[in-house]
């Protein structure tokens, strides 16, 4: 596969990322994938958290695949606390009738397939907690946009952990003033990890903080 040149996405892999339905800024998206095509895959593979239905692994995926690696992407696809009804990010046509409960896995695999991602984007299925406690590969890129309840972000901190050293870490949805948005990923993952001194500040867009393992 030829790279993109300057940009770490051609222009197709660009419309299919904007495309794709999710949360994501277009720049903060950008942003991410350039990150991570600055990460070293001789490290280990790409992982994130929070795959909803795909749109941030259409900004990393086809990074990965030029780095000749895969990313992993971890969602139990029944949504955060956010997208259940009646809270501000919920979609009712992501609803699984037959459950009543949300179930984003179609969308996610649909666009995983339409973008040529089925080779590169491993889905893995499951509470993030417990993946990430089973979990021994070292990673060479982690990308953290998860549940953003305290609870659920203290328990992702446990991913740091699985960073190899010299591995980069992308934090979205790191507000520092409270009325752009919720604390919890920055008081319980960004401001820590780089407070104890394991990982060191590299740049930021918008909400999405990259930090890297010393
Ligand atoms: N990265 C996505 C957005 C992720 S939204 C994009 O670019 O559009 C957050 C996702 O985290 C949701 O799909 C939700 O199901 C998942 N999630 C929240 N808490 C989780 C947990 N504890 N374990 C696994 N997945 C979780
Ligand atoms: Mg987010």
């Amino acid at each position: 596969m030829t790279g993109p040149g300057p940009d770490p996405l051609t222009g197709a892999e660009r419309a299919r990322a904007e495309q794709a339905r999710g949360f994501m800024p277009i720049d903060e998206g950008l942003a991410l994938a350039a990150a991570a095509a600055t990460a070293d895959p001789g490290l280990g593979p790409f992982l994130e958290v929070g795959s909803y239905c795909g749109k941030s692994a259409c900004y990393l995926g086809p990074v990965a695949a030029r780095a000749g690696t895969v990313l992993y992407s971890v969602d139990h696809h029944h949504g955060s606390e956010e997208n259940q009804p009646g809270w501000p990010h919920h979609e009712p046509d992501l609803v699984d009738p037959a459950t009543g409960r949300i179930d984003t896995l179609p969308q996610f695999r649909a666009t995983i397939d339409a973008a040529g991602l089925g080779d590169v984007v491993v889905a893995v299925i499951g509470e993030s907690a417990t993946v990430a406690r089973h979990w021994r590969t070292p990673l060479g890129f982690l990308f953290i946009d998860g549940g953003h309840g305290i609870e659920v972000v203290r328990a992702d901190a446990a991913w740091l952990q699985r960073v190899a050293p010299g591995g980069l870490v992308a934090i979205h949805d790191v507000f520092t003033d409270p009325a752009h948005g919720g604390q919890a990923p920055h008081d319980a993952l960004y401001a820590p990890a780089v407070a104890a001194g394991g990982f060191e500040d590299l740049s930021a867009c918008g909400s999405l903080r990259i930090i890297r393992r010393r």
